[in-house]
């Protein structure tokens, strides 16, 4: 790469345990936000992991918050999951998906988390005589997380990364990310100049009748990073098309970088395309590692092809309350589309607005709502929270459940679908969640007794937690495959009523999962329905490309006619 070790490197490492150091990428932002800096940065990590090396990642939230649980899908998209119930920027999701690892919460740092650790220290004393400043004190609190987390196993081997992808999150020049770059600014030092690559996202807009790359916002992001004291080695480039010579060598010129070190993320078809065209305009030469070390970018440019050529849809209604907001959601986007390319059909994801299919809306919008719902050919109903939308949600899984329509429930999807089949089936007319109602008729799911009632951040039931198997022959455990249980992750409050199990289970809706205590339903299945499963996890957290999760796979198969057998 500037630094990366090459494959005769790790060759060598492999004959002569040397300590060869950590390599860091840095991946940083200018002009505005929204230009794929996270899939840049994903794309970099599936280069250098095709090279042979083990990638692990770090992003860096300059909010005050101490992590995403408490924030609104509206303003920040969906929280991510973790296996140690971390509740993180979505960023995480894409590390996750696209270098298969497993990352912990101290892999999304934020300045709530590094302020809090400084804190702390210096109430016991750490810096007695000291007065406690952004500068030295907060800067060597990021240098040193960065240095031990980027250290930690991520990928199951056990063994220590070879590189880790910083991504800054934000954009360079806000006041709250300035610690940050002067402790990445630091860090060069640290570690070593030659171990670092700093890599600088921007945009180049594309203006005009004759469709003209505009260079200079670009050269005003780099100039306010260079005054930072940081200097590009790379400059990745989001444009509506690739950039022409012309513009290379422009920014080449006015950003202090190689010409060939400019890099084009034009508009793809598909987000697989990215590590491919980043490795076709050579930037693996320019990390110094050889990328066809391993069979990665084969794997990668099949899936992307293959993506691209699927013609036969499925629908999939996807009823929910951020149906604007298709970031409130990505996790589940991205396990449907792995689902769906693993059933050879084209995804559509049909959007419905929950509270549109209550009788009570604009008939208009009430009609089409309904028509999109009876039009799918499957039905998910993800997560969420409040009960804005609720009875809408219920009368979709009412529709999935009477009309033999694949239904997969998502925890609040579970949740509904459990509230649905108490009052249709079992006559409890007035059965509620206590999430909706305080005192409703039939407690048809309610508040879990070791959950706090007094703080609302990082007190859910969150992350890996196992599900044992209760049953033999159900279609979902089939689709889990050989085991006595699954892990999955949890982000909940409430649970199905455990003093309900029986009556519901007696009128066919089955809990073949349940957690390890045996009273706590983890996922239902109904007797004699297509593909009607609800699970109180959230299995988005664990799908990968190429290894989709088997309830959204189960989805896609039932509304594909593929289950069968
Ligand atoms: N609001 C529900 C609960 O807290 C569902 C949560 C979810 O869907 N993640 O249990």
């Amino acid at each position: 790469m500037v630094p990366v070790a090459n494959v005769d490197m790790i060759c060598a490492i492999a004959i002569y345990p040397v300590d060869v150091a950590m390599k860091y990428v840095v991946v940083s932002g200018g002009v505005l936000s929204g230009l794929g800096k996270g899939v840049t940065a994903s794309s970099i990590g599936v280069l250098l992991k095709s090279a042979g090396l083990r990638v692990t990642s770090i992003k860096i939230d300059p909010y005050l918050n101490s992590d995403a649980g408490t924030m609104s899908p509206f303003e920040h998209g969906e929280v991510f999951v973790l296996d140690d119930g971390g509740e993180v920027d979505l960023d995480l999701g894409n590390y996750e998906r696209f270098l298969d690892i497993n990352l912990s919460k101290d892999n999304n740092l934020t300045t709530g988390k590094i302020y809090a650790k400084v804190i702390e220290a210096e109430r016991r004393g750490d810096y007695l005589g000291k007065t406690v400043q952004v500068i030295p004190h907060i800067t060597d609190a990021v240098q040193d997380w960065i240095e031990d987390v980027a250290a930690r196993p991520a990928d199951g081997s056990g063994e220590t990364p070879d590189a880790c992808i910083i991504e800054l999150g934000g954009t360079v020049g806000d006041i709250e990310s300035s610690p940050y770059v002067e402790a990445l600014r630091q860090f060069q030092f640290r570690v070593g100049r030659e171990n670092v690559t700093f890599v600088h996202v921007s945009l180049v807009p594309v203006l005009g009748p004759v469709g003209e790359q505009k260079t200079k916002p670009t050269q005003h992001t780099v100039k306010e990073l260079r005054g930072l004291g940081i200097s590009p080695d790379i400059l990745v480039c989001r444009s509506s098309s690739p950039l022409n010579d012309e513009t290379r060598n422009k920014l080449a010129a006015f950003c202090h970088v190689k010409p060939e070190a400019v890099m084009s993320t034009h508009d793809v078809p598909n987000i697989y395309h990215v590590p491919l065209m980043l490795h076709e305009q050579g930037l693996c030469d320019i990390l110094d590692v050889d990328c066809t070390a391993t069979s990665i970018l084969e794997e990668w440019t099949a899936m992307a092809h293959h993506l691209d050529t699927l013609t036969e849809e499925v629908h999939i209604a996807m009823v929910g309350k951020y149906t604007d907001l298709s970031d409130a959601y990505l996790s589940v986007i991205k396990s449907l589309q792995h689902a769906a390319m693993a059933v050879d059909r084209k995804l559509v994801i049909d959007w419905i607005e929950a509270s549109h299919l209550e009788k009570s809306w604009d008939a208009t919008e009430h009609a089409s709502a309904w028509k999109l719902l009876r039009n799918a050919d499957g039905v998910l109903v993800p997560g969420g929270f409040g009960d804005r939308g609720i009875e809408g949600k219920i009368l979709a899984a009412h529709h999935a459940r009477t009309e033999n329509v694949p239904y997969l429930g998502i925890c609040l999807g579970l949740q509904i679908a459990t509230i649905e089949f108490c009052r249709n089936v079992l006559g409890m007319t007035g059965a509620n969640s206590t999430e909706f109602e305080d005192n409703p008729e039939h407690a048809a799911v309610v508040f879990m007794p070791e959950i706090s009632k007094t703080h609302l951040g990082g007190t859910m039931r969150l992350g890996s937690r196992p599900t044992l198997w209760q049953h033999e022959g159900s279609i979902i455990r089939t689709l889990y495959g050989p085991g006595e249980a699954v892990d999955e992750r949890h982000r909940h409050r409430y649970e199905v009523n455990p003093d309900l199990i029986e009556r519901i289970e007696e009128a066919g809706l089955i809990f073949v999962g349940k957690d390890d205590s045996g009273q706590r339903c983890e996922i239902f299945e109904l007797n004699g329905h297509p593909y009607y499963v609800g699970v109180q996890f959230h299995p988005e957290f664990k799908s990968r490309p190429g290894k989709p999760s088997p309830p959204f796979l189960g989805l896609l198969k039932a509304a594909t006619g593929q289950l069968d057998g």
